[in-house]
């Protein structure tokens, strides 16, 4: 007898285990692992659905009391078992469910039939199809006629390449034993073709222009491969400035894993890149590539899913859940701008794709390519370590240069009387381009927007005494009562004055896109403007179409947020503006200062990247701030010394680790009484410095209270211990059945 463990499909922690069925006898050649199957569950024996992740000769519990399984569904996809075994280490190491831990890894759940589309041609000509339609109004057959019309209707170029089955059946309202009696007279006939969706394939055919690698490019791409053929599968960090040849290394490396039989994956981190991205990999490679993302349909997903794991494909690209993609036959991972966080999961599982990607690597045999101009301080700490090895580009490969980068002191603006938004200097130099017909990106730091309360005179910005972060507004009466530390709690009433300087202008600070592009219209009313961001960007092409526009001069000025400055190459960009580039260093996390100098990194090189040298302006309250000046510099080096002796200081990651444990509950009294007792539970640990428990960020939602716990520990194995042990305490217990736990890992 073969017995079968199944997760059931539902996310609930208590039945977050496998349960054990009997397979009938006529199912076992067809069961496989990751087989999706339908069970009878509980004590009303309800069908539900459930994933096997084992199987076995060996009951666990009392045969005669073991259910059968009902059904295996054919329509499902099969999980690769691998990729099971990756969703168990998600699960694990991110404290999800299993049920969401496999959903992440399945990005495809069901299958979507082959979309055939049906042709009606003619099958007379068109002197004897009008004999026809005489005829059959004769005889009052309306329905023939209708079809015969339109037909007719059609010119004689366009009369042989038929009608559309769909058209002809919605539109004309003919039944198909209408058009099944017209195709037995010989009048027409009705063809099937197979429609594949390709989202992307192309029919212009530029071809590329390969250029030969540099010697410092060749040299990425020889160790690589070296390392490949002689069987080294390792995780390589290529720091390289922006325009430096990046992705021709990858290309290249891509191309020789390819020869070897190998897959590839490369990620990106957003949407809107794909674009970019998907054409220099269709030049090179054509159909053997692929995508797969959020706005395709699900029937184009479908065929990417199965184009993948048939092996018709070489090389999937996407963000964050391309990652899953089904090869069977994975040789590398190239990850993109490693250090964005969209590769983060902000839903659970909460997940980590570089390190998810990393650990896929390990369990089948591949290697993993990280590239970044401004690598994350966790990447660059373990290439400093030596655990991932380190490439530099310190030049870019065409002919461009680092743009002139100005940082104005937005205090001085207003000591003298600017109160715009737009500093003098950007000011100018705005009309100096518009005069010119260059053009303008305006940067907006969306990032910590209303996130901090600072001073407009002096650029303090209210901090927590203890942890070095800044204290977050909270709302009541509809303004800002009090602030707060995330990190420990503490808790002051909304100052009135600043407690700097004593001057009274301090505010929660945060104006929108929206708002810049009204004050960039009022004040340069002769610009054309477009604007990208999540608003502007809802359509499935949207992005594309603004990028599209833009790099073709459909304006003078676009306006945007963390989007515009990812990765888009415009030839005529002569001039950024970062309207408030230290917005970001008051969100109030440890990575605050890390993201604030990738963004402004990032921003500057979107500045003169053909023959025309660029300019830069960072508006900023805070200009002597190491994560801004070496920013202008393009030092990384510089930063990653000075932000990796605070990670020291205040043992944050990738020093040590930190699980965050939130706990919900409807009940107040409830959450507090348990985040005390995992409190001191954890406190039980030596090695683990807790923080807490204090009001969540978000304090209560939907009538939900949160309360957050924090443990800090150089060892993640202790705090992966920790998580299980509080697990298994909620299992345990029967006090607190009114909470419920989440978990989070190094990702405040
Ligand atoms: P990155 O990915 O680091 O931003 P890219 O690979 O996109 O850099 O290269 C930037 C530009 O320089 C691209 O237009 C690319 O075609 C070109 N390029 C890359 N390598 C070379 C090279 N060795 N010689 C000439 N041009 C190159
Ligand atoms: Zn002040
Ligand atoms: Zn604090």
């Amino acid at each position: 007898m073969i017995f079968a463990d199944v997760i059931i499909d539902i996310s609930v922690k208590s039945l977050d285990r496998p349960f054990q069925y009997i397979v009938p006898e006529e199912m076992e050649f067809d069961i496989d692992i990751g087989s999706v199957v339908k069970i009878p569950f509980g004590i009303g024996n309800r069908p539900m659905t459930g994933y096997v992740v084992g199987l076995s000769g060996e009951a666990k519990f009392d045969v005669s009391k073991t259910k059968s399984i009902l059904e295996i569904m054919k329509q499902a996809v099969v999980v690769e078992s691998h990729l099971l075994s990756l969703a168990y280490w998600i699960k694990e190491n991110y404290g999800s469910t299993m049920n969401d831990a496999i959903k992440a890894v399945m990005p495809v759940k069901r299958e979507i039939k082959e979309q055939i589309k049906r042709i009606i041609y003619p099958a007379v000509e068109i002197e004897k199809m009008k004999i026809k339609r005489d005829e059959f109004e004769k005889k009052h057959n309306s329905a023939r006629v209708r079809l015969l019309d339109e037909f007719l209707k059609l010119d004689r170029e366009t009369y042989n390449a038929g009608l559309d089955y769909s058209y002809v059946t919605k539109k004309l309202r003919l039944t198909a034993s209408v058009i099944e009696g017209l195709r037995k007279l010989n009048i027409i006939t009705v063809d099937a073709m197979q429609q594949y969706r390709n989202p992307v394939e192309r029919t212009d055919d530029i071809p590329e222009i390969r250029p030969v690698l540099n010697g410092r490019q060749k040299h990425i791409v020889d160790a690589v491969l070296n390392d490949y053929i002689t069987d080294i599968r390792g995780t390589y960090l290529i720091h390289g400035i922006t325009g430096s040849g990046k992705t021709e290394v990858y290309m290249n490396i891509v191309e020789k894993i390819i020869c070897l039989g190998k897959q590839v994956i490369v990620l990106i981190p957003e949407i809107s890149l794909t674009f970019q991205m998907v054409d220099r990999f269709y030049k090179r490679f054509g159909n053997r590539i692929s995508v797969m993302h959020s706005r395709l349909s699900a029937g184009e997903r479908f065929d990417q899913y199965t184009r993948a794991k048939n092996g018709e494909i070489d090389v999937m690209i996407g963000p964050r859940s391309a990652l899953f993609a089904p090869f069977q036959n994975l040789g590398l991972i190239v990850i993109d701008e490693e250090h964005d966080t969209s590769y983060q999961s902000d839903m659970p599982p909460k997940y980590h794709a570089r390190e998810v990607a990393i650990q896929r690597a390990k369990m089948v045999g591949a290697s993993v390519i990280l590239g970044s101009a401004t690598p994350s301080v966790d990447s660059y700490y373990k290439a400093v370590k030596g655990r991932y090895r380190l490439f530099e580009l310190n030049e870019r490969a065409g002919n461009a240069v680092y743009p002139k980068v100005y940082i104005e002191d937005l205090r001085e603006e207003l000591k003298a009387k600017n109160y715009s938004i737009f500093s003098r200097r950007l000011d100018e130099l705005m009309r100096d381009r518009l005069q010119k017909k260059e053009q303008i990106m305006l940067f907006l730091n969306r990032r910590g927007f209303a996130g901090s309360v600072s001073c407009r005179q002096c650029g303090e910005v209210i901090g927590c005494p203890h942890c070095s972060v800044a204290l977050k507004p909270h709302m009541a009466g509809g303004r800002v009562s009090y602030l707060m530390c995330h990190y420990c709690g503490y808790k002051i009433p909304m100052p009135d004055k600043c407690p700097e300087c004593g001057s009274i202008y301090i505010s929660s600070f945060g104006i929108g896109t929206e708002q810049v592009e009204q004050m960039v219209k009022k004040r340069f009313p002769e610009a054309s403007v477009l604007r990208m961001d999540a608003d502007t960007t809802t359509g499935k092409h949207a992005h594309e179409s603004i990028i599209k526009s833009y790099s073709e001069g459909g304006a003078d000025i676009l306006i945007g947020t963390q989007m515009i400055v990812k990765g888009h190459d415009f030839a005529n960009v002569t001039l950024v503006g970062i309207l408030a580039a230290d917005l970001s260093l008051n969100v109030g996390d440890y990575l605050a200062a890390e993201k604030t100098f990738q963004l402004t990194t990032q921003a500057c090189g979107r500045a003169g990247r053909a023959d025309k040298p660029g300019e830069v302006v960072i508006q900023t309250y805070q200009p002597e701030h190491y994560s801004i000046v070496c920013a202008a510099q393009n030092d990384y080096k510089d930063f990653y010394k000075q932000e990796i002796v605070i990670r020291e200081m205040l043992q944050y990651p990738p020093i040590s680790n930190i699980l965050g444990v939130l706990v919900l509950s409807e009940n107040e009294s409830s959450a507090d009484n348990l985040a005390k007792i995992l409190a001191d539970r954890m406190k039980l640990y030596h090695d683990v410095t807790v923080l807490g428990p204090t009001p969540a960020a978000i304090a209560k939602a939907k009538d939900i209270h949160r309360r957050m716990i924090y443990g800090k520990c150089v060892d993640y194995g202790i705090l992966c211990s920790v998580k299980n042990s509080f697990e298994e305490f909620m299992h345990e217990t029967d006090s607190f059945k009114d909470c419920r736990l989440n978990f989070e890992f190094n990702c405040i």
